[in-house]
């Protein structure tokens, strides 16, 4: 531990956002960088807590405590070696983990001011990328093969671990380009798809064989390899079946996401196949993280205005007992796409879709009550007679993924990432990933 009283004396510093007016006019990436000696001062805050809470939330059991202090003393190649020995992949975590470290940092609770831990994490990859530090590494072949099926990131991670481990690897997907929901789902403006293509890269060279553009029916699998993994996501969006839902204007959020994406990479749509939010009133139902990034998409694409409705409550500012510290906290969040402009409500179920010559116009919503259960389990809606139209000429539909049903595969065929959990995290497919591919080795060592 370098510096420590250094917590007392330095607050938190975040590096913020780009300005909005200046942000809402492309789709780079919003989050912006401290300079080396902020970064530095901000890794000093860490206390190296006997029990690091950090540790014990990041579900791929980063040593933040230990890579902090390397960072604090300016030891960038240590805190990348310390940091890659858990984390396959800092550049994606770095920039779009909800850091859940953060929310159990001791600083959190003692003053409301964690470690920029997940900032750190992407600096420290950066400067490992610029200076060299990330070299091909090409292993020894073992003589054995493992397909994976989805090259989201639980896929490339199960594919890296066992490429590393020398298994000649073949990753599939029936999308053109590897990366599955952080190329396809999260907006560029989150993530820039040129720190993906860089990994590729590199993955690649060190003898990852990449079969885009091919599906893979899980019933038939490929034949020829030892073992399998199963990262194919969550496929399906949940659906808002009321009446009304043929109209035309009404999407799932992940066609306008993945379009915009596409686009941005020099794709191009028939007309009458664009979702796009120019010119129009956007509604988007379900409050969560895929909703905001349907927002901030929307803006970007020049929408007259944007409402989020959500059925659940309006969650607690600041602090909720029900969530109380180490745990995730179940709070208000506002981010980057909702400062942008948007109109926020809550507890609002949707009754049906209101529309003129075949296409939206509107919902008719209407107001619910949730009454707590005296078991404390899921408390119950009760609609109030409440009703009301909003106004609406896309509708977009982000209310979340069914978990799929796998089927029961051969001994040699394993399942990862939101494939098994159902729509989780980018660093939970992650350790989904790395748990799939210790599983695979030792099936095929033993
Ligand atoms: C819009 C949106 C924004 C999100 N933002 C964040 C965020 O900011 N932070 C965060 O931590 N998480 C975020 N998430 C969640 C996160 O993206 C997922 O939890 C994560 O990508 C799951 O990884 P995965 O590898 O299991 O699946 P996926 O990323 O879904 O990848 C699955 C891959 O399998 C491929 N595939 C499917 N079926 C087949 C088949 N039959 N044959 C071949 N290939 C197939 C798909 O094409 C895809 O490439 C977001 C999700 C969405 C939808
Ligand atoms: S991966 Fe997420 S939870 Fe883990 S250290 Fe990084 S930001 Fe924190």
């Amino acid at each position: 531990m370098g510096d420590p009283k250094a917590f007392l004396n330095i607050p938190r510093q975040e590096a913020g956002y780009r300005p909005i007016s200046e942000r809402i006019t492309d789709y780079s990436q919003v989050e912006q960088t401290l300079n080396t000696n902020s970064r530095k001062l901000q890794a000093s805050r860490c206390m190296d807590c006997g029990v690091p809470f950090c540790h014990w939330a990041c579900p791929i059991g980063n040593k933040q405590p230990e890579w902090q202090d390397a960072l604090y003393k300016g030891k960038w190649k240590k805190a990348y070696e310390i940091l890659s020995s858990t984390c396959d992949f800092p550049e994606f975590t770095g920039r779009i983990c909800p850091a859940l470290c953060e929310k159990s940092c001791v600083l959190k609770l003692s003053c409301d001011q964690p470690v920029t831990i997940r900032e750190n994490e992407a600096a420290i990859v950066e400067a490992a990328f610029r200076e060299g530090y990330i070299q091909v590494q090409t292993p020894r072949r073992n003589g054995k093969s493992v397909a994976v099926i989805g090259a989201g990131p639980a896929g490339l991670v199960t594919a890296n671990q066992l490429n590393q481990k020398g298994y000649t690897v073949t990753l599939f997907d029936k999308d053109e380009a590897p990366g599955g929901l952080l190329r396809f789902g999260i907006p560029n403006f989150k993530l820039d798809k040129n720190v993906i293509d860089r990994r590729m890269k590199i993955l690649a060279a060190e003898g990852i064989r990449f079969e885009m553009g091919v599906e893979v029916d899980v019933h038939h699998l490929p034949k020829g390899f030892d073992a399998y993994c199963i990262c194919t996501g969550t496929p399906v969006a949940r659906d808002l079946s009321i009446p009304g839902r043929e109209l035309k204007g009404i999407h799932f959020a992940l066609e306008m996401l993945a379009q915009q994406n596409r686009t941005l990479e020099g794709q191009t749509f028939a007309k009458d196949k664009l979702v796009n939010a120019k010119g129009k009133k956007v509604l988007v139902i379900g409050g969560g993280d895929t909703g905001s990034d349907c927002i901030g998409t929307s803006v970007r694409q020049g929408a007259t205005s944007v409402t989020q409705i959500e059925i659940m409550p309006k969650p607690p500012v600041g602090h909720n007992p029900a969530t109380p510290w180490p745990q995730w906290p179940v709070v208000f969040k506002t981010t980057s796409s909702h400062e942008e402009g948007c109109t926020r409500r809550w507890c609002l179920a949707s009754n049906q879709f209101l529309g003129k010559d075949g296409k939206v116009t509107g919902v008719e919503v209407e107001e619910v009550e949730w009454t707590p259960t005296a078991d404390g389990g899921r408390p119950t809606m009760k609609p109030t007679g409440k009703k009301e139209v909003i106004e609406a000429d896309l509708v977009l539909l982000a209310m979340g993924f069914l978990k799929p049903e796998q089927p029961k595969f051969p001994e040699n065929v394993f399942v990862a990432g939101d494939a098994d959990t159902g729509a989780s995290l980018v660093v939970r497919a992650m350790a989904g990933g790395r748990a799939a591919a210790a599983k695979i080795d030792d099936y095929l060592t033993k």
